[in-house]
C-alpha cells in the first residue's frame, strides 16, 4: 500500500492542549467572580509555580508571554543599547526579538549536535567587551550543560536569563532550570507543557528586581490594579517609570493553576511516549534524540527527528507533507534564526556561520508528544513515519 493511501481520520494534531474540566470549572469561577484582570489567582499561581520551583513568592511574577518575561528579564538585567547577548540560532524568533526589543545586538553562538543546545565552548568565543549576558534556551525541554554555561558567564561578569519555553519540569543536577541563573522565562501558550492560552512567568534570584520586572509589567506603576481597588479602601498609584502592559490575567491564571497541579503527570505521559518512539524508530535510516544525560531531567518537550534526503531518500520537506497527507500532524522546530529575512539583513547573519544549527534546522522534524495522546494515536503516528520513509 502507498503511504498517501493509508486513511487519515481522526487527525492527530500537533500540540493539542490538555485542558480539563478543573481548568474549565476555575475560568467560569473567575468569570463570575467579577475579578478578570490581575488579581487573586494571579497571586497565587505566582506563589504555587514558585513553590514548584522551590523558590518562595517573591520570586516569581507572572506576565502575559514568554517573549515579554524575556524583554523585561533583560531589562531587569541591565541589556541595553550599545550591549551584545549570546543567545543560540536553533530558537523561536522570540528569543532574539527580546534582546532586539532592549536597543542591545543578539549574537549567536552555535549548537552542540547531539543536544542541541547551546555550547559553552562557543560562548566563550563570542565575547566581547560589549558582551552583557548570555541567553540559553533548554531546548525541546532538554536542560544546557548549566556548568559550563555558568562557568563562561562567571569568567566573564555576564547576566544568565534561562529561556525556559520548553522546560518546565527540567532539573541540571537536580536543581530546577529557571533558578540557574539570574532569570528564568516561562512561556504558557497554548503548545507548551503548560498552558495558560496566553502566558508566561519570570523567576528571579533576587526579589528586589523581581520586584521590578512586577513593577515593569503594569507601567512601571508602584502597586498593582487589584491591590488599588481591593477591601482596604483606595490606595493611590505612582508611576516610577516608564514601563510596558505585561501582566496576566486573573483569568489566564486559572487555567495555570490547574495545569500546575497536573504538569509532573503530563510530564510522566509524555516521557512514556517520547520513549516508545524512541525504541519504535531504532533502525531506521532517521537521526534520534540523543538519550537524557544522567545529570539532566529532561522536560520532553519535543520529539524530533532528523530526516536527512541523503540517508532517508526522502526530502524533509516532502516527509512532512506524507505526514500530514497520513493524518498526523507535525512542527518545524527550528528554522535556524540566520534563515529568515529580517535577521540576515538587519544583522548580516549567514546560514554557514552557525552550520550546527542551520543542518539541523534543514532536517528536523517533531512529532505530536501531547500527555493525552491515547495508544492508538501514538501507533499512529510510528506507521506514518515508517510510511513516511518507506
Ligand atoms: C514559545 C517560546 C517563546 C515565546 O513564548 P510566548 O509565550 O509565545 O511569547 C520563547 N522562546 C521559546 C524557545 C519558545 O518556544
Amino acid at each position: 500500500m502507498n503511504a498517501d493511501d493509508i486513511p487519515c481520520d481522526p487527525f492527530v494534531t500537533f500540540g493539542a492542549p490538555d485542558i480539563g474540566d478543573d481548568e474549565a470549572r476555575e475560568v467560569m469561577a473567575t468569570l463570575r467572580s467579577g475579578w478578570l484582570g490581575t488579581g487573586p489567582r494571579v497571586a497565587s499561581f505566582e506563589a504555587q509555580f514558585a513553590r514548584y520551583k522551590g523558590l518562595g513568592p517573591d520570586h516569581a511574577a507572572a506576565v502575559n508571554s514568554g517573549t515579554a518575561a524575556l524583554h523585561l528579564s533583560l531589562v531587569a538585567a541591565g541589556v541595553g543599547p550599545g550591549d551584545e547577548v549570546i543567545t543560540t540560532p536553533l530558537t523561536f524568533c522570540a528569543t532574539a526579538n527580546a534582546i532586539l526589543h532592549t536597543g542591545a545586538i543578539p549574537v549567536l553562538a552555535d549548537v552542540d549536535p547531539a543536544s542541541m543546545n547551546i555550547d559553552a565552548g562557543n560562548i566563550a568565543a563570542r565575547v566581547t567587551a560589549r558582551t552583557k549576558a548570555v541567553l540559553p534556551v533548554h531546548f525541546a525541554g532538554r536542560p544546557c550543560d548549566m556548568d559550563a554555561v555558568m562557568a563562561v558567564a562567571d569568567e566573564h561578569g555576564l547576566a544568565v536569563i534561562e529561556d525556559c519555553a520548553h522546560a518546565v519540569e527540567a532539573r541540571w543536577r537536580e536543581k530546577p532550570v529557571g533558578t540557574l541563573g539570574d532569570y528564568g522565562c516561562f512561556s504558557f501558550y497554548a503548545s507548551k507543557n503548560l498552558t495558560t492560552g496566553e502566558g508566561g512567568m519570570v523567576l528571579g534570584r533576587d526579589a528586589q528586581k523581581l520586584s521590578r520586572i512586577r513593577s515593569l509589567s503594569l507601567h512601571g506603576m508602584t502597586r498593582d490594579a487589584w491591590q488599588r481597588y481591593s477591601s482596604h479602601g483606595f490606595v493611590h498609584y505612582d508611576v516610577v517609570e516608564c514601563g510596558f502592559k505585561y501582566n496576566m490575567m486573573d483569568l489566564q491564571a486559572a487555567i495555570g493553576l490547574h495545569q500546575l497541579k497536573r504538569v509532573e503527570r503530563a510530564w510522566e505521559a509524555r516521557k512514556a511516549i517520547w520513549n516508545t518512539y524512541q525504541q519504535a524508530f531504532r533502525g531506521l535510516p532517521v537521526t534520534l534524540p540523543a538519550e537524557v544525560s544522567p545529570h539532566a531531567r529532561h522536560a520532553f518537550h519535543l520529539y524530533t527527528l532528523l530526516v536527512d534526503e541523503a540517508a532517508c531518500g526522502v526530502a524533509r520537506d516532502r516527509f512532512l507533507e506524507r505526514m500530514t497527507s497520513q493524518g498526523v500532524g507535525v512542527g518545524v522546530h527550528y528554522t535556524a534564526l540566520p534563515q529568515h529575512t529580517y535577521y540576515r539583513e538587519r544583522l548580516g547573519w549567514k546560514p554557514q556561520d552557525t552550520p550546527v544549527a542551520t543542518a539541523i534546522g534543514r532536517t528536523t522534524v517533531s512529532l505530536p508528544l501531547a500527555p493525552q495522546l491515547s495508544s492508538e494515536a501514538v501507533a499512529r503516528v510510528i506507521t506514518a513515519v515508517r510510511g513516511a520513509l518507506a
